[in-house]
């Protein structure tokens, strides 16, 4: 019976993975959680059951924009539905409350907002609901990224309806925003579906921010052909990146909460049409984004939690064909971010965001597959190298790196520790800039030692040297370099120094343009 309501109502001739014990627990009265992938194929996973059921399926969604465009599908179907939101005069919701009623309607998409509506929540009463389907349910989680207040308040739904089932779905959830959904919504021995989150064909890459805008530029410029999506973490960012990149002559376009909705209307739509290549954005950017063929993501700058991450890269590839994930790093990101969270004002909410970004930092710095890490977070154990990352594709590799600390080293001795990376880097390569001559820097000794090595190359070495203690960079006056205890055995070369190879020798990405 279940399959020919599938193939009446969606043309399709079989389940996906899941899909059929899911709806099999729904119409049996169980409450159930359903994580799965974005384009797994949750919607089915109430709108089945709903075509089944004599009364009304609630759909809690928090995609406004969305509701008209999923309701006429539907409808289109075959399936009567509808949709009240704030877009919508009372005469209508009035109307709709009507045709509920009279057993017009069966399925309704709702925004959460609505239920601490005191008349709508009586209109509910009177109702025959069968299910609440709740969409995209980690935005109840505080913790969470995406958290919508008005999610917080969906505890009234067992309050007010304990005997009605309910079905929460996300496509995100860490181990900590699984136990949230399920407690806030008081779900009582729910069927929990839990789905791989794996998503192979999406490489995931790290590498060395260090010249940020020229690097994204050259990134893009090399897939001509290609969608992708630029996160960033501020708006002053999104606007600072995007002019850059439009210069470049690259089509792309802006993206956050701070612009007007209808140009964010028309940046989301012409990005879906390909009119536009790329779109630099912030998190805002990302619920209900209907494209398959975004084949790369990337982050200019590290977001606060490995879900997050995730659940951003996710929008890559969704096609199935193969796709890239870049995450671009520098270490004052980290720092920056750091020291933000430690300003919050909340004890508990500090502890937690300190943890949740330890694991971001924690990907950052593996030295073993970061699929596996990831995965490994979302409590999904594997044992294997993924293949599709860049430690598995290149896996790290270490030399004796005494040499080339002790260039560094000696470099902000001789520039009497008054130098940032950047600077000492260019004393190092020997780049007589305006600092340079005017601070007299290209008269001392290590001026132009490393020659032979990028820019690149010294932002590894420095960044490594800086982990392991040998140097650090003085916040007090510019981020200069400084030499630490440690330093003294690395000059004298008392201890041998083994370092990684820096990767960026090898990866392909910037080679040709930016350096
Ligand atoms: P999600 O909400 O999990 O992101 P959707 O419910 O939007 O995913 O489904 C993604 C796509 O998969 C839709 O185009 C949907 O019609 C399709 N789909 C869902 N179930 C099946 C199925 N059993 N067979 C084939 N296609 C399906
Ligand atoms: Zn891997």
């Amino acid at each position: 019976m279940l399959l020919d309501k599938l193939k009446h109502y969606f043309g399709y001739t079989s389940f996906r993975k899941g899909q059929q014990e899911i709806i099999q627990q729904v119409l049996q009265g169980k409450d159930s959680l359903v994580l799965m992938p974005t384009g797994g194929g949750k919607s089915l996973c109430y709108q089945l059951p709903a075509t089944i059921f004599s009364g009304i399926t609630i759909v809690i969604s928090p995609l406004i924009a969305l509701m008209k465009d999923q309701v006429d599908a539907l409808k289109r179907q075959g399936i009567s539905a509808a949709y009240v939101n704030s877009s919508l005069e009372q005469s209508d919701i009035n109307q709709i409350f009507q045709q509920l009623a009279a057993g017009e309607i069966q399925l309704l998409y709702i925004a959460p907002e609505r239920l601490s509506n005191y008349y709508f929540m009586q209109g509910l009463h009177s109702l025959p609901i069968q299910l609440f389907a709740i969409d995209e349910a980690h935005c109840i989680s505080q913790w969470g990224h995406d958290f919508r207040p008005a999610y917080t308040r969906l505890n009234i739904i067992k309050e007010q309806f304990p005997d009605i089932p309910v079905l929460a779905l996300t496509a995100t959830a860490d181990v900590t925003t699984r136990k949230d959904i399920l407690q806030q919504l008081n779900l009582t021995d729910p069927y929990i579906h839990l789905d791989s989150f794996d998503r192979p064909n999406i490489r995931l890459t790290m590498a060395d921010k260090f010249q940020g805008t020229q690097q994204i530029i050259s990134y893009v410029k090399k897939r001509k052909n290609d969608s992708g999506i630029i996160y960033c973490n501020s708006r002053w960012q999104v606007e600072k990146l995007a002019k850059s990149v439009a210069e470049a002559g690259i089509s792309c376009a802006a993206y956050h909460a701070g612009m007007e909705v209808e140009i964010r209307n028309t940046v989301q739509e012409s990005f879906a049409k390909d009119n536009i290549q790329v779109v630099i954005a912030t998190v805002a950017f990302g619920l209900g984004i209907n494209k398959l063929n975004v084949r790369f993501v990337i982050h200019f700058e590290p977001p606060r939690t490995l879900e997050s991450y995730y659940q951003e890269i996710g929008r890559a590839g969704r096609d199935g064909l193969p796709a890239e994930a870049l995450f671009l790093y520098d270490e004052n990101d980290a720092q920056r971010i750091n020291k933000r969270i430690e300003q919050g004002e909340n004890l508990q909410r500090r502890h937690v965001e300190i943890q949740r970004f330890s694991a971001v930092t924690g990907f950052i710095e593996a030295q073993t597959c970061r699929r596996q890490l990831v995965l490994n977070y979302f409590a999904e154990y594997t044992q294997t190298g993924c293949g599709n990352c860049d430690i598995c594709l290149d896996p790290p590799s270490q030399f004796d790196g005494l040499e080339a600390a002790q260039k560094v080293l000696s470099c902000v001795y001789r520039i009497n520790q008054q130098g940032g990376v950047e600077h000492t880097i260019s004393v190092l390569r020997g780049q007589l800039t305006e600092k340079i001559k005017q601070q007299g820097h290209d008269k001392v000794s290590t001026f132009g030692i490393g020659k032979d090595k990028t820019l690149s190359y010294w932002h590894a070495i420095i960044r490594q040297l800086i982990h392991l203690g040998f140097l650090q960079q003085d916040i007090a006056n510019h981020s200069a370099l400084c030499l630490t205890q440690a330093s003294h055995s690395i000059l004298k070369g008392e201890q041998p120094l083994l370092l990684a190879t820096p990767r960026l020798q090898k990866a392909s990405y910037w080679r040709k343009t930016a350096e």
